[in-house]
């Protein structure tokens, strides 16, 4: 999604003369990375990639750095993280994919000169690919005598433990089975609402799982809607604070981690 306050941050949106000038700043360069995802029959299969988008943008504002397009495919759906891969719709990568698409991308920005990137991760199942990657890029860079320097992060992370305390009224379920619910379900109307169909927001009940996976998956414990836990009490206002607070503790974060 391009979001106009913050497209002139959009390396993709910029000449290669705007973006070799900036460069030469020595900006943090911001790397969302999502996934196509079913998430429940409310919200859009984007989401993933379309919070890390947002948040990334907000911090990468802040900290007047530089957008990469975000990757809008991600690792395979697990079933207690996101139901699964047995919903049409969801359309996921192999690890090794993955991994050599950031190894990759990691590579092209360090030919051109920037050497301080932020992988913002939207997708649980996302995050060992991701440092998989940027470890095969940094191996790279030092058998050819340079380097960089990456942080990877769950934006979720981030978002203050009172914030959440004070929207689950304690009963908080755990990042996991937040998967289309009360946080991303918040944040989307916040963000766009016109990508949420409230009228669609199931009934049933959250997923119950046993301690370990099976494959091949067979959907046991997901929620038919495939939202793992429950949405109903979401709000746009919710979504600022969750949006706003996570920002807030993400700049301050890496404005200490690139001493900004
Ligand atoms: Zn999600
Ligand atoms: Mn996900």
């Amino acid at each position: 999604m391009i979001e106009a306050a913050y497209a002139h941050r959009r390396i993709d949106l910029m000449s290669w003369t705007t973006y070799r000038d900036r460069l030469a700043e020595d900006p943090v360069i911001f790397l969302p990375v999502g996934a196509l995802e079913q998430h429940g029959p409310h919200l859009p299969m984007g989401c993933d990639a379309i919070l890390a988008e947002a948040m990334a943008a907000r911090v990468a504002d802040e900290l007047d750095g530089l957008q990469l397009p975000a990757l809008r495919y991600g690792y395979k759906s697990q079933a207690r993280s996101g139901g699964g891969q047995i919903f049409p719709g969801t359309t996921s990568l192999d690890g090794a994919t993955l991994t050599a698409m950031v190894r990759d991308i990691l590579r092209e920005v360090v030919r051109h000169g920037a050497r301080r990137v932020v992988i913002v991760n939207g997708h649980v199942e996302n995050q060992w690919f991701l440092t998989e990657g940027i470890d095969l890029a940094l191996r790279e860079l030092a058998h050819a005598g340079t380097s960089m320097k990456v942080v990877r992060c769950e934006y979720w992370n981030y978002t203050p433990q009172s914030v959440l305390e004070s929207m689950f009224e304690g009963a908080f379920p755990g990042v996991d089975l937040e998967h289309a619910a009360l946080l991303e379900t918040s944040m989307m109307l916040a963000l766009h609402p016109q990508l949420v169909e409230l009228a669609a927001l199931p009934e049933d009940a959250p997923g119950a799982f046993p301690g370990h996976d099976v494959y091949p998956q067979d959907g046991r414990g997901v929620p038919a809607s495939g939202v793992l836990a429950p949405a109903r009490a979401a709000s746009a206002e919710k979504g600022v604070t969750l949006i706003e607070s996570t920002v807030a503790a993400m700049v301050k974060a890496l404005r200490c981690e690139f001493v900004l």
